[in-house]
């Protein structure tokens, strides 16, 4: 039996691995532990499995930063449409009816709101 060209090391010393070698490479047998080929296709399945990994992390950090800026964004828009809002019950309250009401609704949305839903739903 050929034993495996592939070197193992105690920490110490290092010798010839025992096992026998199975895999041919550049002319020497190879155990299916130290086979160069074999080692290079599993280093390169667990950094595409890395790069995998890292991209869907990734994903996930952008999309959460995303989501943290519109929220700023759309509570900053609060105090404005507070203001809005007042504003129009004010109008409400003036109106003799409900056709003044709908037209005061009608210019308070192309006033305010209009604008706002703008702001508040941009990305
Ligand atoms: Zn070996």
């Amino acid at each position: 039996m050929t034993k495996c060209s592939g070197m193992v090391s105690n920490g110490w010393h290092s010798y010839q691995c025992s096992k026998s070698g199975k895999l041919e490479h550049e002319g020497k047998l190879f155990c299916g532990l130290h086979h160069p080929p074999t080692i290079w296709k599993k280093r390169a399945e667990k950094e595409r499995q890395w790069n995998e990994e890292y991209e869907i992390k990734r994903k996930a950090v952008n999309e959460a930063k995303a989501l943290k800026a519109q929220t700023e964004r759309r509570a900053a828009l609060f105090p404005e449409l507070l203001a809005a809002l007042i504003d129009l019950d004010k109008r409400l309250r003036e109106c003799e009816g409900p056709i003044y009401a709908l037209e005061a609704y009608d210019s308070f949305y192309q006033e305010n709101v209009a604008d706002v839903i703008v702001k508040a739903t941009k990305e």
